[in-house]
């Protein structure tokens, strides 16, 4: 299935063609690890990951290639660890290991290489270097800076005028600048800031010089997709391009662009300087992972998507009714059968990653499960429900365990239903019923089968 995308640098669909079948390469923007994620950046991890999953049903999983990095040198670590009386490498270490934790709550799969900027120091100081050697970057007071004006097609990423630019960029005008326009690649470290010995004294890079070192370190200087969300645009991937194109003599960096839109909260961005968020971590406590990721799947991926909790109440209820249609008893069914009713869910996803359309269709395969009354095309529509559903890393769990509401207390109930099952089996039917009305009381549902088994279900 040919899978068309949406590239921000030419500003419309477009067919994807990778530069080499046998090695499709992505690179997406990592978080900065000095505090745990909001569900806006959850967002952009899920965007991504479907696009990784489309990619490699298309490509194979051996041949698609997505690198993610970890910002792990930045300021606002710097700032965090201070504030939090923590060393940096603890800082980092630990809102790392949540990130990963937290992604993989929300089915996310782990990207192919995630690189540490902190690991990429030399090549970050090769490429200011040649950076430097070609006139694209100047020193100054221990500072490199990127020389904007030698760069003409700078701001065609983002089609922005030079004056809105240094606008956007709120770029601080320094005495070590030529131009207040041009970007530090380089800085000097106090002694209590981390930094790395380098031809301009000891001091750390700046944040976009470590996305273009990584992502040549690990897919070269020329690859397929490149994403983030829309904020990052300008300066960050436009500061990127320009980077990378000077310092590879002018040749292409990346054919595709793709940007993820804003989660908000009541229309406005949830972002952590407005303090209007909630992290993954705690949205987690409160609701199932793949509730979650349901509810981020809900809007297109370019679109705003308003966080709510009626969003993750009808998540929620998708969820249940998927799972109430796997559950359903039936016998193998016609493979041929299984691939008709996947096609849609695969031609909405191809169509740039269209998952609202493709639950539509998974609403409509689960709607054909429930009205059959052929066993054995019932069979076929929940392969082809599970299997759609799986692109979009979704309905991956067994169906009665879900519809008991996870393990987390099953064995105590259990424990109770065999208690019933045994005061039943010995006549003492006032304390069987009362253990049935105690379940009853938590919403806990229970269905004795012809057999003397007993099954459950939350209410
Ligand atoms: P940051 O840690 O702020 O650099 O963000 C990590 C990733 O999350 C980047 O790709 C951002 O563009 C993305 N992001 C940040 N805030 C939001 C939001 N409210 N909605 C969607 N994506 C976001
Ligand atoms: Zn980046």
């Amino acid at each position: 299935m040919p899978l068309a995308l949406y590239n921000s640098l030419t500003r419309r669909k477009q067919a994807f063609e990778p530069i080499d079948p046998d090695n499709v390469r992505m690179y997406v923007c990592g978080p900065t690890v000095y505090d745990l994620a909001h569900i806006g950046n959850a967002r952009a991890v899920v965007a991504f990951d479907l696009l990784y999953r489309v990619l490699r049903r298309e490509y194979g999983a051996e041949h698609v290639t997505y690198v993610r990095n970890i910002t792990d040198v930045e300021d606002k670590i710097i700032d965090a660890a201070h504030a939090n009386g923590e060393a940096i490498a603890a800082l980092t270490a630990r809102t790392t290991a949540i990130f990963r934790e937290d992604m993989a709550a929300l089915f996310n799969l782990p990207p192919d290489v995630e690189p540490r900027a902190t690991e990429h120091i030399p090549q970050m100081i090769a490429m200011i270097e040649r950076l430097i050697a070609g006139d694209h970057a100047y020193a100054a007071q221990g500072h490199v800076l990127f020389r904007v004006s030698a760069y003409p097609d700078y701001g065609k990423l983002s089609r922005r005028s030079r004056k809105e630019m240094i606008a956007g960029a709120r770029v601080e005008v320094a005495p070590y600048k030529e131009d207040p326009g041009d970007f530090v690649l380089w800085k000097p470290s106090s002694p209590e800031q981390p930094g790395w010995d380098s031809p301009w004294g000891r001091g750390r890079p700046g944040w976009h010089i470590e996305c273009s070192a990584m992502s040549e370190a690990h897919l070269g200087e020329h690859f397929d997709i490149h994403g983030g969300g829309v904020d990052l645009l300008f300066p960050h991937h436009e500061n990127e391009v320009a980077q990378s194109v000077c310092a590879h003599g002018g040749k292409p960096f990346v054919n595709f662009w793709v940007h993820n839109g804003f989660l908000s909260v009541d229309s406005t961005k949830m972002s952590k300087s407005l303090g209007n968020f909630v992290t993954a971590h705690e949205t987690l406590q409160e609701w199932p992972g793949e509730v979650i990721r349901l509810a981020l799947l809900s809007t297109h991926y370019r679109d705003p998507l308003d966080w709510t909790e009626e969003r993750l109440n009808q998540a929620r209820q998708s969820l249940d009714r998927w799972y109430r249609a796997l559950a359903l008893p039936s016998e193998i069914g016609p493979v041929g059968l299984t691939a008709d009713a996947t096609a849609p869910t695969i031609a909405a996803l191809a169509d740039d990653l269209n998952a609202p359309l493709a639950l539509a269709h998974l609403h409509e395969v689960a709607g054909t499960v429930n009205r059959t009354s052929d066993a054995e095309e019932r069979g076929a529509l929940q392969v082809a429900l599970r299997q759609s559903a799986e692109m979009l890393g979704l309905l991956g769990d067994d169906p009665q365990r879900w519809l008991r509401g996870g393990t987390e207390d099953a064995s105590a109930i259990e424990e109770r239903i065999a208690a019933r099952g045994l005061a039943r089996k010995e006549r003492r039917f006032a304390d069987a019923d009362r253990i049935r009305a105690e379940l009853a009381a938590e919403g806990i549902v229970l269905e004795d089968n012809p057999d003397g088994t007993t099954d459950w279900r939350r209410a």
